[in-house]
């Protein structure tokens, strides 16, 4: 594989020193050593995630954290309020299928938030109604939905909310307590800046007590926190993360990656994305180039850019990888040949990932016969981000 730089929306870049705790020898995933790594890492997730709540690490990928939640706090019979507006939204869909519970979709467009109010009459009009799912951040698509407004209605009525902010978590506004959250999940490929493999469940109180105190059995083994919470109340001075084989790599690189966040400070981290995605979005209509999102409803770490009519998505990609080694992605979905989508995550929300991109945009689109003048997208990017 010939390594091209990932300005996409995860996996993203990883830093050399996060890249060499990959490299040393592998380690057993008990004894004290390993007990001292895991409970320090997840003391770093707690600052991350604002929450004095109890983390769990999975040892699977995000999608397996959206699985455990639903999992455990769904029944099959119950109303599942689930918000939508793409293609992970339909991954949630499909989860609470799954364990034969009803989704009760309440979808917005594919370039607007999913509206407060509209979960207020949702939910009003569904008494029944046990629990929300929403995504923060929308990868798909780039719109970033309203999660503090939505679960304060959700909190109100009593509805547990699980909320995906696997985009969203280390570079967007998030804070799992201050907005109520009862089951908040995330990964470790992306805004984080350490290798996929780990996801991570933020649990309240509440959460805990729907699962003991549900009617049926939870389902399933590995993905089922009761079962991991009783293994880890018995096993925690040895053998912590759970009944399973923890990858101590991936631990190490996670460690490392969230003590580069905690360095740098994880507000002045919030600001730089915000910061980056303005000035990105400046540069790139600069050129003429229209964008999925509005402003307002705009992700901070991932950005949705419509193709002019003229351009085919996959060769503006593929001339871009060839010609500039650098990845970007097409769209998912509902939108997959209409946009390209650029991640600044981590890493790569930072004006030396950012300018080369914008360079190989401008003069691929030109190659492609959409006139750009060259060295505008730049220019603008260096402007706004002096000025902010
Ligand atoms: N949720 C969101 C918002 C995502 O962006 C992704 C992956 O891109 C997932 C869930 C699923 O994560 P994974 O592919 O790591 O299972």
């Amino acid at each position: 594989m010939k390594h091209k730089i990932l300005m996409i929306p995860g996996p993203t870049e990883v830093s050399i020193e996060v890249l060499a705790k990959l490299a040393l020898p592998v380690e057993p995933h008990y004894g004290d050593e390993f007990v001292k790594l895991y409970f320090e890492v997840v003391a770093k997730l707690k600052k991350i995630f604002e929450t004095s709540n109890d983390i769990f690490i999975l040892a699977a990928t995000s999608s397996a954290a959206m699985e455990s939640a639903v999992n455990c706090a769904v029944e099959k019979g119950d109303k599942v309020l689930v918000c939508h507006n793409g293609f992970f939204g339909e991954r949630f869909k499909e989860i609470v299928e799954s364990v034969g519970a009803i989704p009760v979709l309440l979808k917005a467009d594919a370039d607007k938030p999913i509206e407060p109010n509209r979960v207020k009459k949702v939910l009003e009009d569904n008494r029944e109604i046990n629990t929300i799912t929403v995504v923060h951040n929308e990868t798909s698509t780039g719109v970033e939905n309203p999660i503090e407004e939505i679960c304060e209605i959700a909190f109100k009525r009593g509805i547990l909310t699980i909320i995906d902010s696997v985009s969203g978590l280390g570079g967007a506004n998030f804070s799992a307590d201050k907005w109520k959250i009862d089951l908040a999940l995330s990964g470790s490929q992306k805004c984080l800046e350490a290798p996929a493999g780990l996801s991570f469940l933020s649990i309240s109180e509440k959460a805990w007590q729907r699962f003991r105190g549900r009617k049926t059995k939870i389902h399933g083994w590995y993905l089922n926190l009761l079962n991991l919470k009783k293994y880890q109340e018995q096993w925690q001075n040895w053998h912590p993360q759970g009944p399973n084989t923890a990858p101590v790599s991936l631990y190490l690189a996670l460690d490392a990656a969230l003590d580069r966040i905690i360095r740098e400070g994880l507000e002045e981290r919030i600001k730089r994305h915000e910061k980056i995605a303005k000035a990105l979005r400046c540069a790139l209509r600069k050129i003429g180039l229209e964008l999925f999102v509005e402003d307002r409803f705009a992700s901070k770490t991932v950005t949705a850019v419509k193709l002019p009519p003229t351009v085919n998505g996959e060769q503006l990609r593929k001339v871009i990888a060839d010609d500039f080694n650098i990845l970007l992605s097409g769209g998912l979905g509902e939108t997959k040949d209409s946009v390209v989508r650029i991640g600044h995550m981590g890493m790569t929300a930072q004006s030396k990932y950012i300018l080369p991109t914008l360079k190989a945009l401008e003069r691929t689109l030109s190659k492609l016969g959409f006139t750009v003048k060259e060295g505008r997208a730049q220019k603008t990017f260096k402007r706004i981000i002096a000025q902010e």
